[in-house]
C-alpha cells in the first residue's frame, strides 16, 4: 500500500471518547479489509440455511465479502497477529487481536478481527505487530467456502488470569463469539444504506461477474458429471 493511501486510512480513524460511568472509554473503529471494489454478500445475523444448523449456530457471524483469489486482505486495525494458519477445514485465516481496550456493553473489552478462507501464502506470523492497512493475507475460497470471498469477522475479548488466556465475551451468544462488525466499520458513502449507496456500478458488476463465474464453474462440473455417468 502507498504512503498516501496508508496516511489516508490513519486520517480517517480518530480516536473517539465514549463518556461511561464517569469514565472515558475509547470506540472501536474498524476499517474495511479490503480496498474498493468490494460487494458485501452476506450480512450478519440469523440464517435458516441447515449449513449453520450442522455447524450449531444461529446464522452466519461475521461479513462477507465477494474479492477475486490473490486480492490482498488489510488489517482493519493496528494489533497483533494471534492466530496465522489452517482451521479444521482446511481454511487458511488470521487473527488479530487489539492491543488496547474499548467500550464495549459498558465494560473495557478487547477485540479480535477474522479473515478467513485466505491464500495457503500468508504473510505475517502469530506475534507480530500489524498497523491498520497492513496486508495480512491473500483472499481464495479455503476451507468451508464455496467461492471466492473473504469472511470477516469481529469478537470482543477479556484476558484470563495469564497472559495467554484469552476468552470470548459472547461465546455462548449462537455465533461463538462473533458479533456484526458492520456498526464498528468507519462510516463513509459504503455504509450509509445497507443495499445500494457503498455499491458503485462497477462494483455491482464485479459481483455479477463473479456469479458469472460461479455460475459457468457449476456448469462445468454438472457436465463433467454427466459425463461420467454415461460412461
Ligand atoms: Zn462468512
Amino acid at each position: 500500500m502507498g504512503g498516501k493511501e496508508e496516511e489516508f486510512l490513519k486520517s480517517e480513524v480518530r480516536d473517539v471518547q465514549i463518556p461511561f460511568g464517569g469514565r472515558n472509554f475509547m470506540r472501536l473503529q474498524l476499517y474495511f479489509p479490503l480496498q474498493k471494489p468490494y460487494f458485501i454478500t452476506q450480512f450478519f445475523g440469523p440464517s435458516q440455511l441447515p449449513i449453520y444448523k450442522q455447524l450449531g449456530m444461529l446464522g452466519h457471524n461475521g461479513l462477507d465479502c465477494a474479492s477475486p483469489r490473490g486480492k490482498p486482505v488489510l488489517a482493519s486495525h493496528d494489533g497483533q497477529v494471534v492466530y496465522a494458519g489452517q482451521d479444521g477445514n482446511e481454511g487458511y485465516g488470521v487473527v488479530i487481536r487489539t492491543l488496547t481496550t474499548f467500550e464495549y456493553n459498558g465494560q473495557e473489552m478487547f477485540f479480535k478481527t477474522l479473515y478467513w478462507h485466505l491464500l495457503a501464502n500468508i504473510p505475517v506470523r502469530v506475534g507480530q505487530r500489524v498497523r491498520i492497512g497492513d496486508i495480512v493475507g491473500y483472499a481464495d475460497s479455503t476451507g468451508l467456502s464455496t467461492g471466492d470471498h473473504l469472511h470477516f469477522g469481529l469478537k470482543p475479548q477479556y484476558q484470563g488470569a495469564n497472559e495467554w488466556t484469552w476468552f470470548n465475551a459472547e461465546q455462548n451468544n449462537g455465533y461463538f463469539g462473533g458479533i456484526d462488525p458492520e456498526p464498528y466499520l468507519i462510516k463513509d458513502k459504503r455504509f450509509s444504506n445497507r443495499n445500494t449507496d457503498y455499491m458503485s456500478s462497477y462494483e455491482i458488476k464485479t459481483g455479477l461477474q463473479m456469479l458469472a463465474e460461479d455460475i459457468e464453474r457449476l456448469a462445468r462440473s454438472i457436465s463433467n458429471y454427466l459425463r461420467r455417468i454415461k460412461k
